[in-house]
C-alpha cells in the first residue's frame, strides 16, 4: 500500500472535513517524525490511515470486536474509542497493511497505551495538536512538542483525562496507563 492508494482509500471512507483533518495530521506527523527520529514513511502511512474506520456504523464496529476477538472491554468505554482499534483491524484486512508498528500507531491513536513506541507517540500527538484543533490547553502541548515528545504526550493525556472526567465519561484503562508512564517521569 503506497501513500497514493492509502489517500484514495480514506478519501472514499471519510467525509470532507475528516479527510482534511487527515491531511493535516499527516503533515504534523511528518514534522514530529523528523524532529524525533521516527521513520517518516511509516509514520505518514499510519497518519493517513489513522481514522479509516471513523464513519463505520457503531453496530458494525461492536460486531467486529465480538466476532474477531478484539479486547471485550472496548465495549464499555464509549463509542469514540472503537474506530481506532477496529480501524487497525480493517486496515490490515481490507488494505493489506501488515507493518505491525503502523497498525499499532493506528490502534492506539485515540487512547494511547503504556510503553508507546515513538511511532505511536508521533501519530497520537499529531492527531491532538494538528493546526485545525482548538482544545483548552492545547498551546502548552504544542509548545512541549517543539522539544519534548514525552512531555507533550503527557500533557495531551492529562488534558484528555481531565476532559473526560469533567464530562463524567469513562476513561479507558490504557489511557491511565499511558498517563502514568509519563506522570512518573515528570513528577
Ligand atoms: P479524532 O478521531 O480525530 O476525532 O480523534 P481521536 O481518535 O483522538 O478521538 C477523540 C475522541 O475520543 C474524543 O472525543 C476523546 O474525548 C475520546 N477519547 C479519547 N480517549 C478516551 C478514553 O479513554 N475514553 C473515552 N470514553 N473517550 C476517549
Ligand atoms: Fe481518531
Ligand atoms: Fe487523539
Ligand atoms: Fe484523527
Amino acid at each position: 500500500m503506497n501513500e497514493e492508494q492509502a489517500f484514495a482509500a480514506v478519501k472514499k471512507s471519510l467525509k470532507k472535513r475528516r479527510y482534511e483533518h487527515t491531511i493535516r495530521v499527516t503533515e504534523e506527523t511528518e514534522r514530529l517524525a523528523q524532529r524525533f527520529n521516527v521513520n517518516v514513511e511509516k509514520a505518514r502511512l499510519a497518519a493517513i490511515l489513522h481514522d479509516y474506520a471513523k464513519y463505520r456504523p457503531v453496530e458494525e464496529m461492536r460486531k467486529t470486536i465480538k466476532e474477531e476477538n478484539l479486547p471485550g472491554n472496548l465495549l464499555n468505554f464509549g463509542d469514540e474509542i472503537l474506530h481506532a482499534f477496529v480501524g487497525a483491524f480493517y486496515v490490515a484486512k481490507e488494505l493489506n497493511v501488515d507493518d505491525l508498528g503502523v497498525l499499532d500507531a493506528i490502534r492506539y491513536h485515540t487512547t494511547g497505551r503504556a510503553n508507546m513506541s515513538n511511532l505511536e507517540k508521533v501519530v497520537f500527538l499529531a492527531d491532538y495538536i494538528e493546526p485545525g484543533r482548538s482544545f483548552a490547553g492545547i498551546d502548552e502541548v504544542r509548545l512541549a512538542a517543539e522539544t519534548n515528545l514525552d512531555k507533550a504526550c503527557f500533557l495531551a493525556l492529562r488534558n484528555t483525562i481531565n476532559f473526560l472526567v469533567l464530562k463524567q465519561q469513562p476513561v479507558y484503562p490504557e489511557t491511565f496507563e499511558a498517563y502514568n508512564d509519563y506522570a512518573i517521569v515528570f513528577k
